[in-house]
């Protein structure tokens, strides 16, 4: 390497995203000694990503460094948890300073952002790869799970999904918009996702379930039916997809792409019937952009209707519903 391991994280990890009063002891010992509050639980969430796998290879180093942070930002909102401080294990082939510039100042960005410490890691050499671990804060007994939905819950989802996973395509050439805006928005909500923090943390003693949009909007609403032991039906028309996607890919398609595209990480959430007032005024409060989707119902299993019909959504996609 170019400048020892030392010298590149001292340079780029040693102090990077927010300062925080409670890390008593950061980068630079054999450990991170962290001060939690009192009364409080830990929410603690890791997520790997792996060059070729989970991003294109030679990805802009910006967005893999804001992925790689935002990916766990996610999972720490789908919890209602406050991100607090993190881990980074980085494998790198070499130590280009310029990509490592480029990753740096983005997951910096995104981690000031969010209040959130970089206290810690491992620098390797190998095949590109990033490990994150985050740890947020959350008051005793609060945190959001996937398993408490009922039968009658509203179902809700935050921004437009489907975009990331067009987006995607963009970066692959597997799709081709003649529209150059419509592309460049579809590509940045690939590379630069929005981890909906606040909402997460909005959500607390409002939501019923709650899971993060990273596979796919059918399959993980699958995951949430099945933690609480019940079905739901969604309303392809009530699918808040983007203007640039329709534009891009037509709204049949587009509906598609927002049902079991991935990478979107939004929030999928479930509001009991009794608190759609309180989750009304909070949209009015600024919570964000968020759309009732759907409702729960027994049995089990994801339902969608369209055109008056209901076909049952499977993993592997929706063919039927696309007709
Ligand atoms: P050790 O040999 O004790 O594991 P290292 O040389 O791996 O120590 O790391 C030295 C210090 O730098 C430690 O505090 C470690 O947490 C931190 N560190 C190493 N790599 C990173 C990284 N990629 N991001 C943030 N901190 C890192
Ligand atoms: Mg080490």
């Amino acid at each position: 390497m170019a400048q020892t391991e030392f010298e590149l994280i001292g340079k780029h990890f040693s102090h990077l995203g927010a300062t925080r009063g409670d890390v008593r002891i950061g980068v630079g010992d054999d450990g991170a000694v962290l001060a939690p509050p009192a009364s409080r639980e830990l929410v603690v969430v890791t997520d790997t990503l792996v060059e070729g796998i989970h991003f294109p290879p030679r990805s802009p180093p910006p967005s893999i460094g804001h992925r790689a942070f935002a990916v766990n930002l996610s999972d720490i909102a789908a919890m209602g948890a406050e991100p607090a401080w993190a881990l980074l294990a980085l494998t790198l082939p070499d130590s280009d300073e310029t990509w490592l510039e480029g990753f740096a100042r983005a997951a910096g960005d995104l981690c000031r952002r969010h209040g959130v410490a970089l206290v810690g890691g491992d620098t390797t050499r190998g095949p590109l790869s990033i490990t994150v671990t985050l740890i947020g804060i959350v008051p005793i007994g609060t945190a959001l799970e996937r398993r408490g939905g009922r039968p009658g819950d509203a179902v809700f989802v935050t921004g437009s999904p489907g975009d990331a996973a067009a987006g995607l395509a963009l970066e692959q050439n597997r799709l081709h918009v003649s529209d150059p805006m419509s592309a460049q928005i579809l590509r940045d909500r690939f590379l630069f996702p929005t981890p909906r923090c606040e909402v997460g943390v909005a959500l607390r003693g409002l939501a019923s379930a709650c899971i993060d949009v990273s596979d796919g909007l059918g399959g993980d609403l699958e995951k949430l039916c099945g933690a609480s032991g019940c079905g739901a039906e969604i309303d392809a028309a009530a699918l808040p997809v983007s203007e640039p996607l329709v534009a891009a890919v037509g709204r049949e398609v587009a509906r598609e792409y927002a049902l079991t595209g991935g990478d979107d990480y939004e929030l999928l959430f479930t509001v009991p019937l009794a608190r759609l007032g309180a989750m009304t005024h909070a949209v009015a409060l600024g919570l964000g952009p968020v759309t009732r989707i759907g409702t729960l119902m027994s049995g089990n299993g994801v339902r969608v209707s369209a055109r008056g019909g209901v076909t049952q959504f499977s993993g592997s996609g929706f063919d039927h519903f696309a007709r």
